[in-house]
């Protein structure tokens, strides 16, 4: 992913304090310990940019009918406890990293108190995944349109967990109701907050037919000169033509789930259209309620195969632009690719390595291929963030999985129960 450095057949990656050091082939690093990489693709670390991690543990349940998945959580997550939402968390970022993501954007819509945003927090730096922690809202604010969110909290978060500085593995967003589901003084009001406090805004926008009948939420945030490049759409599948020239015309990004475009019939995504646009694109799981896993290599293929049939054209995106978003692009989408999305001397060391030699991508060819056609998190051998070596051989070695799942299990089984069943 670094145009300079391209693909190296046969290459060295050396790390050191977290950073990497150098690329290329028969690098000397003495004294350094060794990771074999022969049959692995040594690529950097997926970036997933819009990950709903307090419903983590409730995927076993978000199915058809009155069990879908606004129904399901808008039960469960007035119930649930800080504990219950660090347990939640703690599932999900266990996922993506035993899949190979090192970063994750926790748009995190559950804050009933303030003590919720700190769960997230807690079970982010737990596991020691690289994240932008973006704090949103609750069920309870979404009921009351005419309130603002609790900016003081805001402030606290970013005054108690990022201090001044914003270059460690944690940053910070604001994740917005928006136009639309909150009047014009409210979210104006937040808006302008947000970037009084420096942080970039995230906000959900045409992610159904249903939405678009109610508001057109891109066209009310250009009408209201909001949109900018610190601003995030997430979804924009009904977008119009003129909307999507406004998203390219105020340079901001959007981020696209095709696992809950498709399976929430959402809309197909407008892939090759906003990247011909210029539009900074990025890949995301959304919500493993609903997408199911959190699984960068299932999220590339359908969202290579979405836009084969948005565009009928098999040859405008390809497998290696794909790629690009899931890295690269990720990064740039959240800011940090100054410092990771590609395995370039001088950034941060997340990477991760790839098995070429498992039965469902052997034998190998194309890596580009292999990654975004074949691959499974089945076949992430190695996880490295900042230089910490969290998944090795198949197996995490910072986080105990066993743990982590029994006490999300326990934490869904008594949230279900004090939300009135099913048991
Ligand atoms: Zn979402």
């Amino acid at each position: 992913m670094d145009t300079k450095l391209g693909d190296l057949p046969n290459a060295d990656v050396h790390v050191r304090n977290g950073a990497l050091i150098a690329v290329g082939p028969k690098l000397a690093a003495p004294g350094a310990e060794e990771i074999d990489g022969r049959n692995r693709i040594a690529l950097p670390g997926f970036v997933d940019t819009h990950f709903h991690l307090w419903g983590s543990f409730a995927r076993g349940i978000v199915a058809d009918g009155d069990f879908d998945y606004f129904p399901v959580m808008s039960r469960l997550g007035p119930v649930m406890t800080p504990e219950d939402a660090y347990a939640s968390a703690k599932l999900g970022i266990a996922e993506a990293i035993n899949s190979g993501l090192t970063t994750i954007h926790d748009w995190s819509h559950n804050i009933i108190s303030g003590a919720y945003a700190d769960a997230d927090l807690r079970a982010l730096r737990d596991c020691g995944i690289r994240a932008r922690f973006s704090y949103g809202f609750s069920r309870n604010l979404q009921l009351k349109p005419n309130e603002t969110t609790d900016f003081n909290d805001i402030a606290r978060v970013k005054r108690e967990w990022f201090g001044s500085s914003n270059d460690g593995l944690l940053t910070m967003g604001f994740a917005s109701r928006g136009a639309g589901d909150t009047p014009p003084e409210v979210y104006r009001k937040e808006w302008e907050s947000a970037r009084s406090l420096g942080l970039p805004i995230t906000q959900h926008a045409g992610r159904s037919l249903g939405e678009i009948k109610r508001f057109r939420r891109i066209e009310m945030l250009y009408k209201d000169k909001l949109l900018g490049p610190d601003v995030q759409l997430i979804h924009t599948y009904s977008a119009s033509a003129e909307e999507r020239a406004m998203i390219a015309e105020t340079k901001s990004h959007v981020s696209i789930a095709p696992f809950t475009a498709s399976r929430l019939a959402s809309g197909l995504p407008y892939l090759g259209d906003l990247l011909k646009r210029g539009v900074q694109c990025s890949l995301s799981v959304d919500t493993t309620t609903v997408g199911g896993n959190a699984d960068m290599f299932s999220i590339m293929r359908l969202m290579l195969q979405l836009n084969h049939l948005r565009s009928m054209d098999v040859m405008e995106v390809q497998p290696r632009r794909i790629l690009e978003l899931a890295t690269i692009d990720g990064a740039r989408d959240l800011g940090i690719a100054d410092r990771v999305g590609s395995l370039t001397p001088g950034k941060r060391a997340d990477l991760i390595l790839v098995r070429t030699n498992d039965l469902n991508v052997a034998p190998f060819g194309n890596p580009a291929l292999l990654l975004v056609q074949q691959a499974q998190p089945y076949n992430v051998d190695t996880v490295v963030i900042d230089g910490r070596i969290l998944k090795h051989k198949g197996e995490l070695v910072a986080i105990d999985a066993e743990e982590v799942i029994r006490k999300a299990a326990e934490s869904f089984t008594a949230a279900r129960q004090r939300a009135g069943g099913p048991y």
